[in-house]
């Protein structure tokens, strides 16, 4: 795209190559980075796991003489991303309550000096902390992560996030970076309008985890599950996972069923003991316990690269909770697995629970969608997408409707009939009122909006509303149109809807017969997962990386993650400069550790030179 590299480009690239040892930027990366060093505020839309901190970090060193700030709802994740920087040799700090103010003081000094590039601070200090800096304009950018937590259409909302409304008006030239992993359409416009951000520019990555298997067991349940469960372990054997459960006390009945069978697993939920809790949490990391049965209060703020699945013993109650529990799997791009538990009953708890919510019409639409997700005879990867709207128009041959899909037939004339009406309507009717218009209903508000005068009045009287619900709900899931909550419910064609209506794109659906179909789990072999490199070898660099991190005082990960490890293994470096040019190596780390990595991979080489030269 660009011809000569800018000087911007130049230097962005050099701290990433420098600090973090990548080559490459990832899709959008540089382009916000360029945004907001041009002075624009932006709104960052990308997976979990998907680069989103590279994105003020880099500007925080590019902006000279000036300090980035960084609005972090969790103290845990703040305390992690400040060892990751430092552990780059990046200088960065938390302000928080854990500290003596004497500390904080000391802190914000050094940053106004200059001294330190990142400060990580929860947004209920924000205001206070950042007043008199951003006078003597010594903020260059603000980025508030965990953005959905601002909106109460998302599903984590925290109040303490809207003190941040008033952040704009009060500042109006320094940037605002809000990022975010999970915010459907009303989510992400609900950030801009909070923030006062309307002119921010939006960023969003591909929501895809391609490398996640996304499975979903129906109606099984009881010892019957354990014992499921249990076996799904063994064939995980030595992998890293977490079980969600929907209540305390089934973590703690599930987690010693499994203890009873030999498993290494822990219950955690937010009912524990403070101590207890970080206990888990770190022999989790350290992986010392290889199982968590857990409340969805675990995982936000924990970066472990290698949880190798994730599964939900009971449905969860939205998608956007869904896709940020099962997104913790897999983080390090190798193979991970999703497995779902989903029965009838978890639906009737749910619906008592979205009931009693603050916000009843909006959780039961959410609730909705997580069921239809369930029960899906759509690609499941397709359903996720284009919940968050992305257009996404193949199977995915990674879930396990794909592995074992049904019937399909050619439905591009429904489709249009279907849309067709939608239009026709002025994208002002729901469901059941297109279903209605479609099989020529002659309802009272039918008539009454004049709808028994459009052109497609009728046109699908030879299908049951049974059948066309069905059909318009796999239309839905596969994002040719889209359901405005705000708005009546009222549905919107999208893009993708527009060209199947008028460019003759096609579409297939499975064909609707009485009395569903259940899916059936089929696990693929995990050969993927083993690749050729030696296993002892791995396994020593593990040992090496977490006798270093004890020594340090931090996580295996903040020293290396297992990707690096893997191309440590496969790359196996003997010298100073092998090892400095590998992904994922920066300077600093280059510096502290090739020593005892490449020593280690010559007594590896001479021991297993050996053999083979005996021929
Ligand atoms: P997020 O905050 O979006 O969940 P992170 O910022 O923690 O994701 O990044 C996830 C992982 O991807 C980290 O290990 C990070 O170092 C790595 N990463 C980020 N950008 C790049 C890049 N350009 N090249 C290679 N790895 C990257
Ligand atoms: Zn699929």
């Amino acid at each position: 795209m660009e011809n000569a590299p800018t000087d911007l480009y130049l230097r962005a690239s050099g701290i990433l190559r420098k600090f973090y040892g990548y080559t490459n930027f990832r899709p959008m990366q540089y382009q916000i980075i360029e945004h907001v060093m041009n002075g624009g505020d932006a709104v960052v839309l990308m997976p979990t796991g998907g680069g989103k901190s590279i994105c003020y970090q880099i500007p925080a060193l590019l902006l000279r003489g000036k300090c980035t700030i960084v609005v972090s709802p969790l103290l845990s994740l703040m305390k992690d991303q400040v060892d990751a920087l430092l552990s780059m040799g990046i200088p960065a700090a938390a302000v928080n309550s854990q500290q003596s103010e004497n500390q904080n003081r000391e802190i914000i000094e050094n940053a106004y000096k200059g001294i330190i590039k990142l400060i990580y601070i929860s947004p209920e200090r924000l205001l206070t902390e950042v007043n008199e800096w951003s006078l003597a304009g010594r903020i260059g950018l603000i980025a508030i992560d965990e953005a959905h937590c601002i909106s109460q259409w998302g599903h984590d909302f925290r109040p303490e996030y809207t003190q941040l409304t008033t952040l704009k008006r009060l500042y109006p030239d320094i940037p605002v970076m809000a990022l975010t992993a999970t915010a459907d359409r009303l989510t992400r416009d609900d950030i801009k309008k909070q923030l006062n951000i309307p002119d921010a520019k939006m960023f969003i990555t591909s929501f895809d985890r391609p490398n996640i298997s996304l499975n979903v067991q129906s109606e099984i349940s009881g010892r019957k599950k354990v014992n499921m469960i249990a076996g799904f372990i063994e064939r995980h054997a030595g992998q890293s996972g977490i079980i969600y459960c929907t209540a305390r006390k089934s973590t703690e009945a599930l987690a010693s069923k499994l203890k009873g069978l030999g498993i290494n697993a822990e219950a955690f939920h937010a009912g524990l003991p403070t101590d207890t809790k970080i206990d888990i949490q770190q022999r989790f990391i350290n992986d010392d316990v290889q199982v968590i049965c857990a409340t969805i209060a675990f995982g936000m703020g924990i970066d472990k690269s290698n949880v190798r699945w994730v599964i939900h013993n009971n449905m969860p109650k939205n998608i956007e909770g869904y896709y940020q529990e099962i997104g913790r799997a897999g983080r390090d791009g190798l193979r991970a697995d999703a497995l779902m538990f989903y029965s009838y009953g978890d639906v009737v708890t749910l619906m008592s629970f979205a009931k009693d919510s603050g916000q009843s019409v909006v959780n039961m639409e959410k609730l909705r969608r997580m069921q239809q997700y369930a029960e899906s005879t759509v690609c499941r990867r397709r359903i996720l997408l284009s919940y968050f709207n992305e257009r996404y128009e193949h199977d995915c041959g990674n879930c396990d409707v794909c592995n074992n899909p049904p019937e399909r037939f050619d439905a591009t004339i429904l489709a249009q009939m279907a849309l067709s009406a939608i239009m026709r309507t002025g994208e002002q009717a729901g469901m059941i009122s297109i279903i209605d218009i479609l099989r020529g209903s002659k309802k009272a508000e039918l008539i009454a909006a004049g709808w028994d005068k459009l052109k497609t009045h009728g046109v699908g009287h030879d299908l049951s509303f049974a059948t066309w619900s069905n059909y318009m709900l796999q239309m839905l899931q596969l994002g040719l149109f889209d359901i405005a909550y705000q708005e009546g419910n009222h549905l919107k064609v999208t893009n993708y809807g527009r060209d199947v209506l008028f460019n003759g794109i096609k579409v297939l659906l499975a064909k609707y017969e009485y009395g569903k179909r259940l899916s059936k789990t089929k696990e693929k072999t995990n050969n993927e997962v083993r690749s050729e490199m030696n296993a002892s070898l791995l396994s020593q660099l593990k040992d090496l990386r977490r006798a270093i991190a004890k020594a340090q005082g931090v996580f295996p990960y903040i020293v290396f993650s297992d990707k690096v490890l893997h191309v440590i293994a496969t790359e196996k470096p003997t010298t100073r400069i092998q090892f400095g040019t590998l992904y994922g190596v920066g300077e600093r780390k280059t510096e502290l550790y090739w020593r005892q990595f490449t020593s280690l991979i010559k007594k590896w080489n001479d021991e297993h030179n050996r053999p083979s030269l005996d021929f």
